[in-house]
C-alpha cells in the first residue's frame, strides 16, 4: 500500500460532510409529477408516508401538478394542510411529464441529500425506496429502480418498447439501461448535474444516462394504476420515442449521405448498362416503368430526409426561442424564496 511519510491524513472535505451529517438523519425529498390524479395523490402519500416514517429519515414530498384539469390542486392544498411536509408547484398548463419531472428537481429542497421521483399511481412501490437509499448509502450516486417485468403493458406496447431500445441502441451514442423508468434516487450532486441541462426537448432517461456518475440498479414489480387512466395515448409514445432518438443521435440526419451515395452508385452503373444495351443491340421499347418506378421511389426518399430535416430544425428552433421550460402558476408550501429558479 502506498504510505506517504511525514504526512497527516486528513479527512477531505466529503468526510467531513460526511461527518457532520452522521448524527443527523438523511434529508430526502421525493418528487412526483401528477396530471389529473385527483384519488391517486391521497392513496400515494398514504402509502409512501407510512414508509417515510418507517425509515427515519427527514422526509418531504414534492408534487408538481401539470397542468390537471380535475381536482389535483385542491387535493393537494388540502393534503399541505395536513401535513406540512408534503409541498407542490403547480404549472400554469400541461407541459408533459418530463417537464414536470425538470421542474421537481429545480424546486426540491435545496438541502436534501437525496431526490427520489417516483409516478402518482402507486405503479411505483414506495416500499422500494428504503432499498434505493440503502443503495445510495453504500456509496452509489444514482439508483435505478429496475421493472422485473412488463406485465401491466400490453403487447403492442411491449413490441413498441423493444423497437425502441433497439432503434436508440443503434443509433444513439448514450447507452440506456433496460427497463428503467421514473423511479429512481439522485444523489444532490447528480440533482445539480441535472439541474444544468439547458436543454428545451427532455428525455429524462437518456439524460439520465447522459450525466453519468456511480449507479446501481434495484430490481421492483410494476403495480396497476391505483386510481385513474393512464395518460399515455400511442401518439405521445411515438412523440416521446422520436423526441428520445433525435436528442441523442444525430445519424437519422447524417445517414442520408450514404444512402444518396449508394443509389448515385446504383444509378450510375445502371446508365452504363443502358449505354453498353445501346450500342451493342441498338434501342429497343423506352423503359417507362422503370422511370416511373424511380420517381416515385426517390421523391419519397428525398421528401424522408428532407423531414427528418425538419424534425431537427424544429428543435433547433424551439431551443432558440429560448423560451422557459415551463411557467409556475402557484406554489404550496415552499419556502418563500427570492433566488428560485426561473425556468
Ligand atoms: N404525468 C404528468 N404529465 C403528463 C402525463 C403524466 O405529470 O402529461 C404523470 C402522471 O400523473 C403519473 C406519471 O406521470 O404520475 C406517469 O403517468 P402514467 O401513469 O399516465 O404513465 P404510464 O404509467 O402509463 O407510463
Ligand atoms: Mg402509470
Amino acid at each position: 500500500p502506498l504510505t506517504l511519510a511525514g504526512i497527516r491524513p486528513q479527512a477531505d472535505r466529503s468526510d467531513a460532510q460526511a461527518e457532520r451529517r452522521a448524527g443527523a438523519p438523511t434529508r430526502l425529498c421525493v418528487v412526483v409529477p401528477v396530471f389529473n390524479e385527483e384519488e391517486g395523490v391521497a392513496l400515494l402519500i398514504q402509502r409512501l408516508a407510512a414508509v417515510l416514517e418507517g425509515m427515519r429519515v427527514d422526509w418531504s414530498v414534492l408534487f408538481v401538478d401539470d397542468g390537471s384539469a380535475d381536482g389535483t390542486l385542491r387535493a393537494l392544498r388540502e393534503l399541505h394542510r395536513i401535513d406540512r411536509r408534503i409541498t407542490a408547484i403547480s404549472f400554469s398548463r400541461n407541459f408533459g411529464k418530463e417537464t414536470a419531472i425538470a421542474a421537481g428537481l429545480r424546486y426540491a429542497d435545496p438541502n436534501a441529500d437525496v431526490v427520489v421521483t417516483m409516478d402518482a399511481d402507486l405503479q411505483h412501490p414506495p416500499e422500494t425506496i428504503p432499498t434505493l437509499l440503502q443503495r445510495w448509502r453504500e456509496g452509489y450516486s444514482v439508483v435505478f429502480a429496475q421493472r422485473s417485468d412488463r406485465d401491466t403493458d400490453g403487447p403492442l406496447r411491449r413490441l413498441f418498447s423493444r423497437t425502441f431500445y433497439m432503434l436508440f441502441a443503434t443509433l444513439g451514442q448514450t447507452r440506456l439501461p433496460q427497463g428503467i423508468g421514473d423511479f429512481l434516487l439522485f444523489d444532490r450532486k447528480v440533482v445539480a448535474a441535472m439541474n444544468r441541462l439547458g436543454e428545451r426537448t427532455r428525455f429524462n432517461k437518456g439524460l439520465y444516462a447522459w450525466v453519468g456518475f456511480r449507479s446501481a440498479t434495484v430490481p421492483f414489480r410494476v403495480a396497476e394504476r391505483a386510481a385513474g387512466t393512464s395518460k399515455w395515448s400511442f401518439r405521445r409514445l411515438a412523440k416521446f420515442a422520436i423526441d428520445g432518438i433525435i436528442c441523442f443521435s444525430s445519424a437519422p440526419l447524417k445517414i442520408w449521405s450514404y444512402i444518396g451515395s449508394a443509389v448515385s452508385l446504383v444509378a450510375l452503373s445502371y446508365a452504363a448498362y443502358f449505354i453498353g444495351e445501346t450500342v451493342l443491340l441498338g434501342t429497343d421499347v423506352p423503359g417507362f416503368p422503370s422511370l416511373f418506378v424511380s420517381i416515385m421511389f426517390f421523391s419519397g426518399i428525398q421528401l424522408i430526409s428532407l423531414g427528418f430535416m425538419g424534425e431537427y430544425l424544429a428543435r433547433v428552433y424551439e431551443e432558440v426561442k429560448g423560451r422557459p421550460l415551463f411557467l409556475v402558476s402557484e406554489e404550496i408550501g415552499l419556502a418563500a424564496e427570492a433566488a428560485r429558479p426561473a425556468e
